[in-house]
Parts: C-alpha cells; sequence; structure tokens
C-alpha cells in the first residue's frame, strides 16, 4: 500500500502516519523529519536545508526530490510506504509519479487530513520546535494553501482522494482513517 497524506501543517498527520505505518509495517517517510535530520549535520546541504525551513519555506524541490525517489528504492519500502509531508506542490507530485513509474508502481490512496484553522493554531502553537515560532507558523500555512493545497484537486481527478476528519482524539482519527482505506 503506497499512501500520501496530505493537510495543513498542525493536522496530526505526522502521529497518524506512525500509527498507520506500525499497523501495515511500512515505512513512515516524513521529509520534514529527514530534512531536520540533514539541517542539523553541519554540512553546506545542511545549512541550505536549514535556512529554508527556519523561513516556513519549501526546501528546493531538486533536493526534496531526490531525498525521497533514493529513500523509496530502499528495500523495505518496496511493499509499501507512507509519505507525509511530500509531495507539497505540483513539481514534487509530478517526480514523485516519475520515481513510481520507474518501478511500475503507483500510489493507491490520498489521505486529506481536514481541520479548522483553529486547531492548527493551537495545535502548532502547543510544539516546541525550532520552526515553529510565530511568523514561520504563518508562512508555512501560507505555503500550505498556495503550494500544497492544489494537490488535492491534482490527486481528485485520479479519484484516489479520501477525506478524513481529523479533529477528535488520536483514537478516534485513527479508526476513521482505518475505515477510509478498507474503502
Ligand atoms: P514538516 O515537518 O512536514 O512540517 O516540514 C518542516 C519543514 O521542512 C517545511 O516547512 C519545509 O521547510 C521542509 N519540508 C518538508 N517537506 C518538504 C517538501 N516535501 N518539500 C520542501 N520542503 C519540505
Amino acid at each position: 500500500m503506497r499512501f500520501v497524506f496530505l493537510g495543513p501543517p498542525g493536522a496530526g498527520k505526522g502521529t497518524q502516519a506512525e500509527r498507520l505505518a506500525a499497523h501495515f509495517e511500512i515505512p513512515h517517510i516524513a521529509t520534514g523529519d529527514m530534512f531536520r535530520i540533514v539541517g542539523d549535520s553541519g554540512t553546506e546541504t545542511g545549512l541550505t536545508v536549514r535556512s529554508h525551513m527556519d523561513r516556513g519555506e519549501l526546501v528546493p524541490d531538486d533536493l526534496t526530490n531526490e531525498m525521497v525517489r533514493e529513500r523509496i528504492c530502499e528495500p523495505d519500502a518496496q511493499k509499501g510506504f507512507i509519505l507525509d509531508g511530500y509531495p507539497r506542490n505540483l513539481e514534487q507530485a509530478l517526480a514523485l509519479d516519475t520515481a513510481l513509474d520507474e518501478h511500475g508502481a503507483k500510489l493507491d490512496c490520498v489521505l486529506r487530513f481536514m481541520v479548522t484553522g483553529s486547531v492548527i493554531v493551537d495545535r502548532l502553537s502547543g510544539r516546541n520546535r525550532q520552526d515553529d515560532k510565530d511568523e514561520t507558523i504563518l508562512r508555512r500555512l501560507e505555503v500550505y494553501g498556495a503550494q500544497t493545497k492544489p494537490l488535492i484537486e491534482f490527486y481528485f481527478q485520479r479519484r484516489i482522494v479520501a477525506e478524513i476528519d481529523a479533529i477528535g482524539s488520536t483514537e478516534e482519527v485513527f479508526q476513521r482513517l482505518l475505515l477510509a482505506i478498507e474503502d
């Protein structure tokens, strides 16, 4: 099973991706987590990554696409994966298609996490990440609206989107996820 989790920052994708990955015994591939590791590496690439993250901007596509392409070629990703935080714009979505085509594979399901603005702000302001400062949060939400949200329509046309009400306890949302996937 190959999943993409789509939704604004603070929608709870990471927590649910962790659970679903354990449930299906497939890797949880979170580009934000991967970039936090690269960003702390002290390398030149790390500095580039960090400068984009700290401003709430997207890391350049070439770097991002290559990192994901390599990751989904790893043996543990052959029976499936959950992409959390990728793709984040149309260019990345097209690069993902190309990478999957190379394996004769395709996405099974795009899970869209639905939350309200006030829930997002509450959740993000309760976290303690370096890129969770107020102005960075605002920029990340803008970038989501301008670049990532249009992907919903892109995947809707393929009829692979399932919408999840992501407000509720972790357990409630997880049960909704499982039901949506069974459908
Ligand atoms: P996240 O943990 O998914 O909210 O990501 C944190 C930050 O990492 C984002 O604000 C971006 O700067 C960067 N990032 C994560 N995923 C991507 C991606 N697919 N494309 C570009 N930048 C990304």
